[in-house]
């Protein structure tokens, strides 16, 4: 239920590391249909210009409309055959719609076909939410005899209840007013996050000031004869000279781009969202926007997610302050001077004291992290770990000429598609996320799903150079394409893996994260671009401690994001004043100093995707963690526990309630254990600073 972006699911919103997915606005559930010519299945193929994009998507509209008239036109006894499967075949027509149009939306290859894409998306968007305020396909659906099987039932019973969160039990009038809210909510996070998508900052530097920045960067960055260098906010432009330019003037111009982007154009796109999706929850019965938004969600209830969230506090904010501490005593000796880091130096401050106290400068491992070598590891490390083939299929027509495409396979049963769109471009999404382009149905319709990502690497001559952090996003992203692509086997569309409570959907992604410090896992890709030398031993050990430094305040972070987003939507919109908000979270979960003219809620997506869910992130990493050490380490990915993860967590898709997914996997209830040990892996093999003080 609830107004989920159309879109896939993510990367977190730590501007240094993770990445993300999106899911289809319904919770209800939906899907494609019948044995289908390519074209068919793929709004890309239908011509690529906006006129055909438009035919497509109103053909699987037409075809929904279809389905759904062919459910209420039965006269005899409801049964599953002929009420809940017509509303999944609508389903899976207007999830086609959707997710076609919304990812075409970020990665067209024309403004022209961006702006139908987004129109497109917002008509699919308001196809689903009349579906789901239908009276009459809720009373037949509620007709239908108990089904004998538990996942069938758990479909049933989970669509009966988005139905009714929905509000299709409200009187006429009230349907009409929460359609027209659904539709606007729609319209605003699309325009939030379009506007976004296309405001790229540029700041001009003078050539000295990129002192620091690695010899490729410099390359592809040549001052003009003016002497200066045009530095975009685009990830693999803007971040690496914000961690190591030797320029604190650069920085703080570089930072303050970055978090103007959005700004202000979309102040008052975020109220009236905002001030829309309170009108509705208090349509619905709910006193705000966070607390309908997370009715249907493992989590439950706010009482039970304010428990949880200051668990995750206590257990981070004394070593996260101990790390921040150590790092400004640190940055102290260079500038004494210095009362505190500024926001906009962080990062630089970071990569400067593990380099200092770790031996470990992040530059040093890039060269073994070419892109077009580490897309074929992390291809290789999945397959092996969930016991699949990813096979490259070449000659297929796709959006874009750099995409990627790619079958997999169970033994001799193909699973589904994947495509790679990995590189930045002009006009496209600026972030890290996974996408589904279609849900599976068992024996019908493979289920397929995109990565729409911004890493280094793409044109002639460059390599590619990855921060090993990229590499983690990657890893990040395919645990989502994965969990798409394994979970969307079931009978019906509505059953796959990314339409699970959407506050589960971050744990496979980030489970998949932690073989990244694995030295056998990584040393099956890690090779040095030029000489082909494999990443040496000791650089890993001293690149998986320096970068277990920095996880408690990072987690802290992390729950800024999560306060800002649940407080943006619990406090009134019409009086927020998110500067102030912002900066209040801000303070509550950072030691560094705020810089004014900070406004990065004006291009923080996730208000869109996740609205006040943002919670998901630190939920989920508990539960990956968790997860994560039920693998033997001496068998990461050959021993038996990748199958029975595949088989316990990905394969039922949504066909159980995810809290039962974990206990299926753990045996138990979740715990903090593999989270703190986790988060003092660090702390506990070194010294640390006798300061605890924040
Ligand atoms: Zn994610």
């Amino acid at each position: 239920m609830v107004d989920r972006s159309p879109r896939g699911h993510c990367l977190p919103f730590v501007v240094a590391v993770l990445a993300c997915a999106t899911v289809p606005a319904w919770a209800a559930g939906a899907a494609p249909a019948r044995a289908a010519a390519s074209t068919e299945l793929h709004a890309w193929e239908a011509g690529g210009d906006p006129a055909a994009l438009e035919k497509w998507v109103h053909e699987h509209l037409r075809r929904a409309e279809v389905d759904i008239a062919r459910l209420l036109a039965v006269k005899s006894a409801r049964t599953v055959g002929n009420t809940l499967r017509p509303y999944d075949d609508a389903a899976n027509e207007l999830m086609l719609s959707v997710t076609q149009s919304s990812v075409l939306y970020g990665v067209g290859a024309t403004r022209e076909l961006r702006d139908k894409a987004q129109a497109l998306t917002q008509t699919a968007n308001a196809a689903f939410t009349a579906l789901n305020l239908n009276q009459a396909v809720y009373r037949a659906l509620a007709a239908v005899p108990t089904p004998p099987d538990a996942a069938t039932r758990h479909y049933l019973e989970h669509t009966l209840l988005e139905y009714r969160l929905a509000g299709v039990d409200k009187d006429d009038a009230t349907r009409t007013k929460i359609k027209a809210l659904q539709d606007k909510i729609t319209e605003l996070g699309l325009a939030f996050e379009r506007a976004v998508h296309d405001d790229v900052r540029t700041t001009v530097a003078d050539k000295g000031q990129l002192d620091g920045l690695p010899p490729d960067y410099l390359a592809t960055h040549p001052a003009d004869a003016e002497g200066q260098v045009r530095i975009t906010t685009d990830p693999p432009d803007g971040w690496p000279a914000q961690t190591f330019s030797n320029s604190a003037d650069l920085r703080g111009k570089l930072y303050l781009a970055a978090q103007e982007v959005g700004y202000p154009a979309n102040t008052e796109t975020l109220r009236a969202l905002l001030a829309r999706r309170e009108e509705l929850a208090r349509l619905l019965g709910y006193p705000t926007w966070a607390d309908f938004a997370m009715a249907d969600q493992m989590t439950g209830s706010p009482a039970k997610l304010a428990e949880y969230l200051g668990n995750i506090d206590v257990a981070s904010r004394e070593p996260g302050a101990r790390e921040d501490a150590a790092l400004l005593a640190f940055a102290q000796q260079r500038e004494p001077s210095m009362q505190k880091i500024s926001a906009a130096d962080a990062r630089y401050w970071q990569e400067q004291y593990r380099r200092a106290r770790f031996s470990f400068d992040s530059q040093s491992v890039r060269p073994y992290f070419p892109y077009a070598q580490v897309e074929r590891g992390v291809l290789a490390t999945a397959a092996t770990l969930f016991h699949i083939d990813i096979k490259p299929v070449s000659g297929v027509h796709t959006w874009h000429p750099s995409v990627t495409t790619y079958d997999v396979f169970d033994g001799a049963v193909r699973l589904g598609r994947i495509y790679l769109d990995m590189h930045p471009r002009e006009g496209k999404d600026k972030w890290f996320s996974t996408q589904p382009l279609m849900f599976g149905i068992h024996g019908r319709q493979l289920p397929e799903g995109v990565l729409v990502c911004n890493f280094a690497g793409g044109t002639p001559g460059d390599p590619g150079l990855m921060q090993y952090g990229d590499v983690v996003v990657f890893l990040h992203e395919f645990g989502h394409l994965m969990h798409h692509l394994i979970g969307s086997q079931n009978a019906f569309v509505g059953e796959g893996g990314f339409l699970v409570e959407g506050d589960f959907i971050e744990a496979p992604s980030q489970m998949l994260e932690e073989f990244f410090h694995d030295y056998r896992v990584l040393t099956t890709f890690a090779r040095h671009y030029q000489s082909g030398e494999v990443l040496p031993r000791d650089l890993f050990m001293r690149m998986t401690r320096a970068d277990a430094y920095g996880r408690a305040s990072g987690q802290q972070r992390q729950l800024m994001y999560t306060a800002l987003s649940l407080d943006f939507h619990s406090l009134p919109p019409a009086t927020l004043d998110f500067d102030a908000v912002y900066r209040h979270d801000f303070e509550r979960f950072n030691s560094s100093a705020f810089v004014p003219g900070d406004h990065l809620w004006a291009s923080f997506t996730h208000l869109n995707g996740y609205s006040s869910n943002y919670y998901t992130y630190v939920l989920d990493k508990v539960i990956a963690l968790d997860f994560f050490a039920q693998f033997d380490p001496q068998e990461l990915l050959r021993g038996p526990a990748g199958m029975r993860y595949r088989q316990a967590v990905l394969a039922p898709g949504s066909t159980r309630p995810a809290a039962q997914l974990v206990r299926d996997f753990l045996g138990r209830e979740p715990n903090l254990d593999a989270y703190r040990r986790w988060m003092l892996a660090e702390f506990d093999a070194e010294t640390t600073p006798s300061s605890s003080a924040r």
